[in-house]
């Protein structure tokens, strides 16, 4: 499985040509261009629609940061599968903070006996994806795999079985390609990090 390694990254300034504006400021370096996304992507498309002919998987993703990778993904399959989502909040009402994970929006269809594909924008510590695949395990699929576009090892607290891996990240705060900052950011077409300053601001 090929994937891009975070000393591999170089400064790809020519893609910041294709935002405008408002969107540009706070922008950072861009880490992967639109073009290498969509390449991994078909390469992920190719290799899952082998190892799943005969299969229907049914691919599941968590909204809303999932949806332009398993938009391009899907289509970048060649046999039968399906979609559903889930959505999970992290805010803790009560406090007012980044709280446990909790599930505010279930999958349509039933998952029993089906082979499952959960698809991740990116994982960090992993806790997320655990808390979830402990949540449809529970569910008797009969089989399930994990298919992450970004991951960054670096802060991983849970380890979790990746089967398709597009790229290993820096540990750094990414936006862009469905990642958002405060809901900004999410339809920038590559991946880019954002300008220091900015996320101090952020934080105040
Ligand atoms: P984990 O539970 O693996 O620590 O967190 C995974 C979730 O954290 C992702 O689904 C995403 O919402 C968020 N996340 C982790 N790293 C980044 C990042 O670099 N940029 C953005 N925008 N979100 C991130």
């Amino acid at each position: 499985m090929s994937n891009t390694t975070s000393s591999s990254f170089v400064d790809r300034t020519d893609a910041l040509e294709s935002v405008k504006g408002e969107l540009l400021r706070g922008i950072g370096r861009v880490l992967l261009t639109e073009a290498e996304i969509h390449q991994r992507i078909n390469e992920l498309g190719a290799q899952i629609s082998g190892d799943y002919a005969g299969m229907d998987p049914l691919l599941i993703g968590v909204l809303k940061g999932v949806i332009f990778f398993m938009s391009d993904l899907l289509r970048s399959i060649s046999i039968p599968a399906t979609v559903d989502f889930m959505a999970i909040s992290r805010y803790d009402p009560l406090h007012k903070t980044k709280g446990p994970v909790r599930l505010i929006k279930d999958l349509d269809e039933a998952v029993e006996g089906r082979h499952l594909i959960f698809v991740e924008d990116i994982i960090d510590t992993g806790l997320t994806l655990s808390y979830l695949l402990r949540i449809l395990k529970a569910r008797s699929p009969a089989s399930l795999e994990v298919c992450t576009l970004f991951n960054k090892p670096e802060h991983r607290l849970v380890d979790v079985p990746l089967r398709y891996k597009g790229f290993d990240l820096p540990d750094r705060f990414v936006v862009g390609y469905g990642l958002d900052y405060k809901g900004a950011y999410r339809h920038l077409p590559f991946l880019a990090e954002l300008r220091p300053e900015v996320l101090q601001l952020g934080s105040k």
